[in-house]
């Protein structure tokens, strides 16, 4: 599988999980949502079912009959309501004379049972399919054969009159029973289209959140894809750069092996040639070595303090030779105080010596290289200017790059493999600084180090 396959393959992955579990978030939520609003609805419906009939009891109460067949008084008192065994006249008003906001009455119905749960009265409208005997259940739903749904609320009737000793009722007895239905009509036409919605925008919302997973996933995936092209440039360039010292040492030593056997006496030119392109080879592997270990950070030697005044001292002192053999003049500029940062001597003296190798390498003939160390705030600031070729701008923020030479031929000339300021920044990075640098073309340039100082004596 090759490395566009992979990170394809990763990318599908990653959005089908990340769609697996949005999907899965969103969905629970969306019908939890649902739910609470059915629930809210319902109870709302309970409430308003049952101060109706609160409402009615209380109307009631005071004008229920004493005896014991209260049909004659009941249709008194109910003229619309259809009395058991008796003709009906189907306007009924009842609800709405008893009850505030009922502007449908086609919506609710009563029903009047006595004491044995015989129906007495009931409205024209309630449901055909209802029994005419009581069923005490607190709350019912019911369910017509064409599908209609009512919900059905009892409570006991309690009559306001005190019955006399001959066994009639006393006063807050039970007369009998109420019983107050509505239609769920809407209810359920409410609860339609909120499953239609339900159907219809989960898959919607499905596929919207299958496209955000492929680009997000896309996103995600982006610093990972970068990064092994990096790492496979990485690859190419070391090849690339090794392959050139081998080849040239491997033809020098077939050119000298070719040659009769009576001639191939050690020609010092041969072996210096093949000297030259060993120690660069080496130097390279070593150089490579380094960076894994900055970045892989697996150095065991713990930190400790350093003075920065030494190393630059020390590396003026070894550098002068360099500078004077190029005509260069190198001079170092230090705080009389000690700074002191946290690290390895080791990587710190590779840091500076880099930059003003560099600076040495590319400043011509009777040019100038300083040093200088100050103390800024928490932070030492080691600055090495050089009047010498400078860096186009456009190549500044490049130039830390691993294999990367503003001028190859140039650069190579000078020996440089282009890993010397990606290991400085690796270096400075570890000791939790930074290089910044600013350059102009012909004038020379400047790398400042930032790193932060422990102590300052
Ligand atoms: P090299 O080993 O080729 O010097 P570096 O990583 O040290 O590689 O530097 C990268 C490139 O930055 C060099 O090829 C060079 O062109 C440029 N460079 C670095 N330092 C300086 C400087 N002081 N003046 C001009 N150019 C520089």
């Amino acid at each position: 599988m090759n490395s566009h396959q992979l990170f394809r393959r990763s990318r599908l992955r990653l959005a089908t999980w990340y769609a697996i579990v949005m999907g899965g978030i969103l969905s629970l939520s969306g019908f939890g949502m649902a739910r609470a609003l059915v629930q809210a609805n319902w109870v709302a419906l309970e409430r308003e079912i049952e101060s109706i009939a609160g409402t009615l009891h209380d109307s009631l109460e005071p004008m229920l009959p004493p005896s014991e067949d209260p049909t004659d008084v009941l249709q008194q008192i109910f003229p619309d309501l259809c009395v058991v065994d008796q003709p009906c006249e189907p306007n009924s008003s009842l609800i709405q004379r008893h009850t505030l906001g009922v502007s449908d009455r086609t919506t609710y119905y009563i029903r009047l049972f006595d004491n044995q749960g015989n129906l007495l009265a009931f409205s024209p409208n309630q449901p055909t399919t209802l029994p005419t005997t009581l069923n005490p259940d607190l709350w019912q739903t019911l369910q017509t054969l064409e599908g209609k749904r009512y919900h059905q609320f009892t409570t006991i009737l309690h009559s306001a009159h005190t019955h006399s000793e001959s066994g009639q009722l006393h006063n807050g007895e039970s007369w009998g029973y109420l019983q107050v239905g509505r239609t769920l009509a809407a209810f359920d036409a409410e609860m339609q289209r909120l499953r239609w919605v339900l159907l219809g925008g989960i898959p919607l919302i499905l596929g919207l959140i299958a496209v955000s997973s492929w680009w997000l996933s896309g996103l995600a995936m982006q610093p990972i894809y970068q990064s092994y092209q990096r790492q496979q440039q990485f690859t190419a360039n070391a090849a690339h750069e090794l392959r050139s010292p081998l080849a040239s040492l491997l033809a020098t030593v077939e050119a000298s092996l070719r040659l009769p056997q009576s001639k191939q006496v050690p020609d010092p030119v041969l072996l210096q040639a093949v000297e030259r392109q060993g120690r660069r080879l080496s130097q390279l592997v070593t150089d490579l070595l380094l960076l894994t270990t900055l970045e892989q950070n697996t150095t065991t030697k713990p930190p400790q303090p350093c003075c920065l005044n030494d190393i630059i001292a020390d590396l003026t002192e070894e550098l002068a030779e360099l500078a004077s053999a190029t005509d260069i003049h190198l001079s170092s500029q230090i705080v009389d105080i000690e700074i002191h940062v946290m690290g390895l001597e080791s990587q710190l003296y590779r840091l500076v010596s880099n930059l003003m190798a560099n600076a040495i390498q590319y400043t011509p003939s009777g040019g100038s290289v300083v040093v200088s160390l100050a103390n800024h705030d928490r932070s030492a600031t080691i600055a090495v200017k050089d009047t010498g070729v400078g860096i186009p701008t456009e190549e500044q923020s490049r130039i830390f790059e691993r294999f990367y030479r503003v001028n190859s031929d140039r650069s190579r000339k000078t020996g440089g493999t282009g890993l010397g300021l990606s290991i400085a920044q690796a270096i400075a990075q570890r000791h939790h600084g930074q290089i910044t640098v600013t350059s102009e073309v012909g004038n020379g340039s400047a790398f400042i180090i930032h790193l932060p100082h422990i102590a300052i004596v």
